[in-house]
């Protein structure tokens, strides 16, 4: 460990001497201990990382701007809008509630995607900011692997492709959307759309069909739908977010359908017809059942992503994908090459952006010489509606499957003091904890602001706590947090609010 440290600070003082003026010249002269292919969030966090650590690090990116998926064209924007839309879905719908009346309430779309549109601007550039303060080389340009230690880089301002040599490589190269066929997407003509296309809607479609009842679809079909559109989600399965807990996603769908979201569960879509007013959908109910055919202003595609590996040259390596195309790694997130690893979307694991960071830093660490790791019983997922869903460890339906004896504490919102002043009491914390030990093994709430109250469950899975321990703990009153001590009350005795 020593050794390697020591060598990565001499090569932080060659780095902090050499010129970095790049010519057309195809080698680079220096040779790199890591380059990152990839600046999404599991990419420029390993690179900050890596520069942290005194590696002397390149991060090729070929969208032109950092941040990947994520704060180009997916949490972020699709966030912004979230909460541009709440803002306007309240003041139409709940601030009577509280006494205050308005006339003549309106939303300028233009005004709603240029706020977001600074948003993703500010944040992209802080990350190259970033880079540069931790001493990483950035690339604009399309990464691959040349060998198992260079990286070719083709810019794409179209001057002179380099090379890259390098001890190590992190593929980090992200996702991409999933084609469903009878649904092709294109987003410059903006009537068959995915999550991208979505995010740029420039007038309030008067219908729309969202394909796909999971986390894109549900958050995009509220934005669209809090705005004035008549939003029906067509769902293959008999429930949305089918890896969720189903007592979460049950009441989740009573409270979207509150909301005025439609929704099309069991079905599938058999084809689509493109018209100059809109585009005929065709569904089929499974198990039978005739074809229906249904016009709507825009269809919303979102039935998955998959990962996105084209050009990086993996295959005359010896790198291995799997049957959907994620990268196959061992458990330190190295692939057949022992000096290159993968982490991010582009292999197992929900694709998520906080599970790309942890690996990120994690593959990192490795490299460095550090004991890198990733606990994947405690990476939380949320669903960022209204009122929001969030999740972490073991579902109900898991532990039954396992044989694990679990009990179960319950609370709902409708008994917190804080969400009854707030007038937003719809939903409930639930914790699963072991029958004998008492160790928290999942939590899910749906209600406002799970998103932040989840990290509470994350941190008790991380560090073993039992529902006692969580029910001792006083929480401030009063806030929705509250909540949470209540059901692990319920979990381990008895709730005292309920
Ligand atoms: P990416 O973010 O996809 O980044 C990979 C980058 O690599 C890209 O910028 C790509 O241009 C670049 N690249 C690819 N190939 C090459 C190459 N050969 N050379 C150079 N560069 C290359 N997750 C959450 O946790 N919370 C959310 O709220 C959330 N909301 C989302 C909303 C939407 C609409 C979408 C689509 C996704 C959302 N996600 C969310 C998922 C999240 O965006 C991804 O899990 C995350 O971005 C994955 O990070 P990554 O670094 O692995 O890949
Ligand atoms: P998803 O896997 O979450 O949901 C896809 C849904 O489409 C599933 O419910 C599936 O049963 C359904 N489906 C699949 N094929 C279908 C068909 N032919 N007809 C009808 N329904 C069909 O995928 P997504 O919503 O596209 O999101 C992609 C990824 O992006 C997810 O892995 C997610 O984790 C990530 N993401 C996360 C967030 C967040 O964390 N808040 C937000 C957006 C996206």
């Amino acid at each position: 460990m020593l050794a390697s440290s020591s060598r990565f600070v001499v090569s932080r003082i060659t780095r902090a001497t050499a010129l970095r003026t790049f010519t057309s010249t195809s080698v680079l002269g220096e040779q790199y201990d890591v380059v990152i292919i990839g600046g999404g969030p599991g990419g420029y966090v390993a690179a900050i990382k890596a520069g942290q650590l005194g590696l002397k690090t390149a991060c090729v990116e070929m969208r032109g701007r950092l941040g990947g998926t994520c704060l180009n064209v997916g949490c972020i924007p699709s966030k912004a809008l979230l909460t541009s839309s709440h803002h306007f879905y309240d003041a139409k719908e709940h601030f009577k509630e509280h006494g205050i009346t308005m006339s003549d309430l309106a939303i300028d779309i233009s005004q709603m995607q240029a706020s977001k549109n600074k948003t993703v601007e500010g944040l992209t550039g802080g990350i190259e900011y970033l880079l540069k303060k931790y001493g990483v080389d950035y690339y604009k340009g399309k990464g691959s692997i040349a060998s198992t230690n260079s990286v070719a880089v083709a810019p794409i301002d179209n001057s002179a492709p380099s090379t890259l040599e390098t001890k190590n490589i992190v593929v980090a190269t992200g996702s991409e959307v999933t084609p469903l066929p009878p649904v092709p997407v294109d987003n410059a003509v903006g009537k068959i759309v995915d999550s991208t296309g979505a995010l740029d809607i420039s007038t309030i479609p008067k219908t729309m069909a969202v394909v796909g009842g999971g986390v894109i679809g549900l958050e995009m079909g509220s934005v669209w739908s809090r705005l004035g559109t008549e939003v029906t989600v067509v769902e293959y399965m008999d429930r949305l977010c089918p890896a969720m807990d189903q007592e979460l996603t049950k009441k989740f769908q009573q409270s979207l359908k509150k909301q005025g979201i439609k929704f099309q569960l069991k079905t599938g879509v058999t084809k689509s017809v493109v018209e100059a007013d809109g585009v005929t959908l065709t569904t089929e109910k499974q198990g039978g059942g005739d074809p229906k055919d249904t016009k709507y202003d825009i269809i919303l595609v979102a039935t998955g992503r998959r990962p996105y590996t084209d050009g990086l040259g993996l295959e005359k390596l010896g790198i291995q994908t799997d049957r959907i195309g994620r990268i196959q790694v061992d458990e330190h997130f190295r692939t057949a090459v022992p000096n290159i690893y993968a982490i991010g979307d582009c292999i197992n694991g929900p694709m998520l952006a906080h599970k790309a960071e942890e690996e990120g830093i994690a593959a990192v660490e490795i490299i460095a010489g550090h004991a890198g790791h990733v606990n994947y019983d405690a990476i939380p997922g949320v669903v960022y509606t209204f009122p929001e869903v969030a999740s972490v460890g073991k579902t109900e339906e898991e532990l039954k499957e396992a044989g694990i004896k679990y009990k179960k504490g319950n609370f709902p919102f409708s008994a917190n003091s804080r969400a009854r002043a707030n007038a937003t009491t719809d939903g409930f914390v639930k914790v699963l904890a072991d029958a004998e030990t008492d160790r928290i093994l999942g939590c899910h709430i749906m209600g406002p602001n799970a998103g932040e109250m989840i990290a509470e469950a994350v941190i008790a899975i991380e560090y073993g706590a039992s529902s006692e321990d969580l029910a001792r703990t006083c929480h401030a009153h009063p806030t929705l947090s509250e909540a949470f001590k209540e059901a692990c009350m319920d979990t381990y005795d008895k709730p005292i609010h309920f």
